[in-house]
């Protein structure tokens, strides 16, 4: 009996020091091991879809065997395939690596929130994709720098676990870093979620893998991430647009070219100019290096593409602005040229997808003006694109259960609020600039 009050005390005082204490976050993980095994050389590896153009999808695999076809059978009913689409392929060698045979086809017409069955080049197992709603509503994951670690797994069973339509990707992807077995590993990582639902990324640094004189940067990337460029009229995997519902997505490139006379800039202004906010009334940004950072890490790296390209996109009433990079969460107000302003973009930094380099802690204070919300730990974003004027956005931790929400917010369009008509003249203005 004496000793019942003081183990009550015991376990209270300890529950409370846990509450009350600083949570220590785990140390980096190191990449995961993958056991390797030989696969028949047809066996379709590392399956993932993209978005191809309006209701296409491009089906993307890699086979060991050189010789393996390209095709894909698709249907709506399991083991039964009315259609068949034929792709392409390539490959390509990196120092002493030779890829397997890449290969990407393209599937469609498809209808709006279908499931289908497919099958890779006649082998293998059947996969099923569902493609997005042809309307609103809409549901975008979204978290960058994934790597391929304990927390990277993590990141992923979070996001199996929420409805979502397509998966976002701000940059920085297999953290391969050069080992070129590392993109293999990577592939296969994510191939249960990326080939089920689409996954549309951009570039980060990790992806350049450049050797002066030797290789140019991005070759493994544009290799086996092809996206839809070619279908959105620019001349490069490294900057691209598709729009899925009413929503317009534009994927920049922060390790390419971006100023006044680029290529870019100029597909740019001709990507926006096309865009018809009747049709798409929300206009979503990616690129891989932050504009708006208050953390240490990278600290102003994104202030040159931010010069050029800010203007444009505020003059375009763009309403999100995605980015990765830094390792942690940051969400601002409303912003543009450095402050807040009710017609610029809100900027969210995800660059929290469980990689090996871990998290950037350091944070500027005091808190600029602009930042909302800052937080260095692993989780991923969810943007629920309800109608024309709101979105639901949510950040969830890692170390919470999926439902738990650490960070929210209703977002209401610029094409809702009344800004964009008072653009419209300065948008014009620098379309019409040579
Ligand atoms: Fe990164
Ligand atoms: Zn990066």
């Amino acid at each position: 009996m004496g000793r019942k009050i003081p183990d009550l005390v015991l376990v209270l005082c300890i529950f409370s020091a846990a509450v009350a204490a600083d949570y220590v976050r785990p140390q980096p993980r190191k990449t995961l091991d993958f056991p390797w095994e030989r696969k028949p050389s047809s066996y379709p590896q590392q399956v993932h879809i993209s978005l191809a153009g309006d209701r296409y999808m491009r089906i993307s695999w890699v086979t060991d065997g050189k010789s393996s076809p390209s095709y894909v059978e698709y249907g709506t009913s399991p083991g039964r395939y009315d259609s068949t689409a034929q792709g392409e392929s390539t490959s390509y060698s990196y120092l002493f690596y030779s890829s397997g045979k890449i290969h990407h086809t393209v599937i469609g017409p498809l209808e709006g929130n279908t499931v289908y069955f497919y099958r890779c080049g006649g082998e293998g197992p059947e996969f099923q994709l569902r493609t997005p709603r042809a309307e609103f509503p809409v549901a975008f994951a979204v978290a960058g720098d994934l790597g391929q670690t304990g927390w990277t797994k993590s990141t992923l069973d979070h996001v199996d676990q929420c409805k979502y339509d397509v998966y976002l990707l701000p940059g920085d992807l297999s953290y391969a870093d050069y080992i070129q077995h590392r993109w293999d590993t990577f592939g296969e990582l994510v191939q249960p979620l990326a080939s089920a639902r689409p996954w549309m990324v951009t570039q980060g640094n990790h992806e350049d893998e450049s050797i002066p004189l030797i290789k140019d940067g991005f070759q493994s990337y544009n290799a086996r991430w092809k996206m839809p460029y070619e279908e959105s009229g620019s001349s490069s995997n490294l900057y691209y647009s598709f729009e899925v519902a009413g929503i317009h997505v534009i994927m920049l490139g922060s390790y390419t070219d971006y100023d006044e006379y680029s290529e870019q800039y100029n597909w740019l202004k001709a990507d926006l100019s096309k865009v018809d906010r009747s049709k798409t009334p929300w206009l979503i940004v990616l690129t891989h290096v932050p504009w708006y950072n208050s953390n240490y890490a990278h600290q102003g790296e994104g202030d040159g593409m931010m010069q050029t390209m800010e203007p444009l996109l505020y003059a375009a009433g763009v309403d999100i602005v995605f980015a990765g990079h830094v390792h942690a969460y940051e969400r601002s107000k409303r912003v543009n040229s450095g402050n807040p302003d009710p017609c610029g973009a809100v900027h969210i930094t995800i660059g929290d997808g469980g990689n090996r380099e871990g998290l950037a802690h350091s944070y500027k204070y005091p808190q600029p003006e602009w930042s909302v919300f800052r937080e260095a730990s692993f989780g991923h974003g969810e943007l629920e694109v309800v109608n024309s004027s709101h979105a639901f956005w949510s950040w969830h931790r890692n170390d919470d259960d999926e439902p738990v929400r650490s960070d929210q917010l209703w977002i209401t369009s610029l094409k809702s609020s009344g800004c964009l008509t008072q653009k419209q003249h300065s948008l014009r203005k620098i379309l019409m600039a040579p």
